[in-house]
């Protein structure tokens, strides 16, 4: 047992559960949070649900696969969930392998880990913003205050600059997994409706990544889980390209609409597609096709917006960018700089995809941190 003195700057998912788990190893902890209530992200999360992991969680889910792989390999999914259980959390895998508390209430997940704070005697003080750090392991905050601890380990989220007051390096942070901001012309008047595609990713005539799921049209561009999920691959000039029909070749299709002409000859445009898809999408469509039956097919098949940039910041569910993986150690989690620190969660420039990933890093990551700063083997 440690018995050490660790301060943790950041009551989020990374700081709740590094603070548990140095509490259960014997270390005194400190848990600094400049909002006045900690884990209030925890709550939006999932839509309220805390999606907080998932059965596929890897690597290759995310920006950095060698950096997370240490934290990964001794936290996955099933050793996390292992974790909640045994803080009093129960757990179920939906079809899709996402995790999420029985309850469905995001609430359930911060409960047990602030109970647990309380049981292992983690000392909370919110209203803290920590605003500097000293290398022997002192904490300023803003208004004068300071903690000490023989370690101090931040986790303080995305597009935090912390770090950088013992000269860690951060990387630009932009927001992701958020809608996409795009050419409006060829979805004008679609904002508010749903439609089931395959959305491809293109930049430079190449296909970068294909996914598949309901995307929301808004005023802006276009939202929903598969476009958050590309957001993360994109920049502005790349070219969403959206398939309406995934599941019938272009050659079908063509076949098909002959078949529906010759059946319905009086249906002239818009009409054709009567039936198919919402009225609104129906004119879309047309419209980009130029009105001519020749070039419906392809255009159901791929129609194309280009990406202007993220479509609503405030709805970005991850920042990326953050500190500089090269200057901390993925074993331990450990600045190399700085002996006494270590680094967990979002503030470190790792994003994963949608889908439980980023909370899962963000525990797993917490937990490995707070293990090293107290000695401790996971
Ligand atoms: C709407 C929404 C929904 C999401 N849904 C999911 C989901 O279902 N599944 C998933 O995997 N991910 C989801 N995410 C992403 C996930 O919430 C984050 O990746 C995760 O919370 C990161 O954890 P963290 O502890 O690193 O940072 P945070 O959770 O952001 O916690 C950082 C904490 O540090 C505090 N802080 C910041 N600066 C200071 C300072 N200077 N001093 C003291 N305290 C400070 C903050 O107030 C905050 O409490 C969602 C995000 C959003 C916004």
């Amino acid at each position: 047992m440690s018995g050490r003195q660790i301060v943790i700057a950041g009551g989020g998912a990374a700081g709740l559960a590094a603070a548990v788990t140095a509490a259960r190893l014997g270390a005194q902890v400190t848990l600094l949070e400049r909002a006045d209530r900690v884990g209030k992200k925890i709550l939006q999360t999932g839509n309220g649900r805390c999606n907080l992991s998932n059965t596929a969680v890897a690597p290759r889910a995310y920006n950095a696969p060698d950096f997370v792989r240490p934290a990964l390999s001794r936290m996955g999914c099933e050793a996390l969930r292992n974790f909640f259980a045994s803080l009093g959390l129960l757990t179920y895998a939906d079809a899709e392998g996402r995790i999420y508390p029985v309850s469905d209430a995001a609430s359930s997940v911060l409960d047990v880990l602030r109970l647990s704070c309380e049981e292992y005697g983690v000392r909370i003080l919110c209203g803290f913003e920590a605003a500097r750090l000293l290398p022997n392991g002192t904490v300023c905050a803003a208004d004068g205050r300071t903690v000490h601890g023989d370690a101090v380990i931040v986790t303080t989220g995305g597009g935090t600059a912390l770090l950088q007051s013992v000269g860690h390096r951060l990387t630009p942070f932009s927001p992701i997994l958020c809608p996409l901001a795009t050419d409006t012309t060829p979805i004008r008047g679609l904002s508010g409706l749903r439609a089931k595609c395959a959305v491809t990713l293109r930049r430079g005539g190449q296909a970068l990544v294909t996914q598949r799921g309901e995307l929301l049209f808004r005023d802006y561009g276009v939202s929903g889980i598969v476009i958050f999920d590309l957001s993360r691959h994109a920049q502005p000039g790349d070219l969403l390209s959206l398939d309406f029909l995934p599941d019938i070749p272009l050659g079908k299709l063509e076949e098909l609409l002959a078949e529906r002409t010759a059946a319905h000859p009086a249906r002239l445009g818009e009409a054709l597609l009567t039936g198919m898809f919402h009225s609104r999408v129906n004119a879309a469509l047309c419209r980009a096709a130029g009105g001519r039956v020749e070039r419906l097919a392809r255009t159901l098949k791929g129609l194309c917006l280009e990406v202007k940039g993220c479509g609503d910041r405030k709805q970005a569910q991850v920042t990326r960018g953050g500190a500089v993986l090269s200057e901390f150690d993925s074993a331990t989690l450990r600045s190399v700089r700085i002996p006494t620190l270590y680094a967990a969660g979002e503030t470190l420039d790792i994003d994963g995809a949608c889908g439980g990933y980023n909370l899962h890093w963000a525990f797993a990551s917490g937990i490995l941190a707070a293990h090293s700063a107290s000695g401790g083997r996971i």
